[in-house]
């Protein structure tokens, strides 16, 4: 499979890296419009593949071949592998628009050129996605030490960390996502993945904290650790997949240290929703109208 390294532009604005000639698809944007004209109310009866604790993923209608999904931001909330829940309502709206202007951003960042299951918001609280496998690992990176990392050695929350650290970990909530002590282990043990995809998802990730870092600066906000999914495209390849949010990122405004991100609700430090709203704004977003519905 050739690897063409294009970043594709399609009619106006609907934009979305493809690397692989494989996986072009002339007649994405007309699929995008269609589903768009469908309404989110239609688009939440698609047929459900997949639930999990943050969103639904179903059917693509109009796509029997079946190389997209549909992936539907719920208002729930989780935390501490969902012994701790809430709903808010217009949670989903918000991360949804939050993590679509994310990956465009991402997509527009001429230096980055990972591949990403994300193509277009097509609703309220849908994208339309490349289908992929997801492989059942989560990366960490951190550019700060915070959360877990100072729990688990005792760290003072707020140093500072000279290269970003990444950590592997199996996506298990049974198992509380659990780091590997040696990357052979999800290769050669449990055979998640082969080595040189390891190598690549690891290639990847470097790429993306690099140009979120970026991106989030230029909106004001500081970008101290998240989590990254990746999963297998239709023909094998590594795409990044699932979502850039308060929900995966922790993240706080550069001049004033005001948190933005799910920490909020984790440790009852402030109202989340106030959170998702201000790193809505900073983005550039009208959170009022997103909640309205109103997103485009
Ligand atoms: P920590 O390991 O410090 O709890 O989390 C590090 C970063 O990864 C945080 O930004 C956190 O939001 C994100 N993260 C870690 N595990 C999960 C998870 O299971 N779900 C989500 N949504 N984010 C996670």
């Amino acid at each position: 499979m050739g690897l063409l390294g294009l970043k594709v532009a399609l009619g106006d604005g609907l934009r979305h890296f493809i690397l692989l000639e494989e996986y072009m698809d002339p007649k994405i944007e007309v699929l995008a419009n269609a589903l768009q004209e469908m309404g989110e109310e239609v688009l939440s009866r698609a047929p459900l593949i997949y639930e999990g604790k943050a969103k639904r993923v179903r059917k693509c209608p109009n796509n029997s071949q079946g190389a997209y999904v549909l992936m539907e931001f719920k208002d729930s909330l989780t935390a501490f592998d969902a012994v701790k829940r809430d709903e808010r309502a217009g949670k989903g709206r918000l991360n949804c628009a939050i993590s679509s202007r994310l990956w465009q951003e991402l997509n527009a960042d001429y230096e980055a050129t990972a591949p990403i299951a994300f193509i277009a918001q097509v609703s309220p609280t849908h994208q339309l996605m490349h289908r992929v496998d997801i492989i059942s690992l989560e990366i960490i990176v951190r550019n700060e030490a915070h959360g877990s990392l100072c729990k688990r050695f005792g760290i003072e929350p707020g140093t500072p960390i000279p290269r970003p650290l990444i950590e592997v970990g199996l996506k298990n909530d049974a198992l509380h996502d659990p780091f590997f002590s040696h990357l052979a282990i999800p290769v050669e043990i449990m055979g998640l993945l082969t080595s040189d995809e390891m190598h690549t998802i690891l290639n990847l990730t470097e790429e993306v904290n690099d140009g979120l870092r970026r991106i989030y600066l230029g909106h004001g906000i500081k970008l101290l650790d998240f989590k990254l999914e990746f999963g297998r495209l239709r023909y094998g390849d590594i795409a990044v997949a699932d979502e850039i949010t308060g929900d995966t990122c922790r993240l706080v405004d550069a001049q004033t240290g005001e948190k933005l991100d799910k920490d909020l609700f984790r440790f009852d430090t402030g109202d989340v929703m106030t959170g998702y709203v201000g790193l809505a704004q900073r983005l550039g977003l009208d959170p009022e109208a997103i909640l309205q519905g109103r997103w485009c």
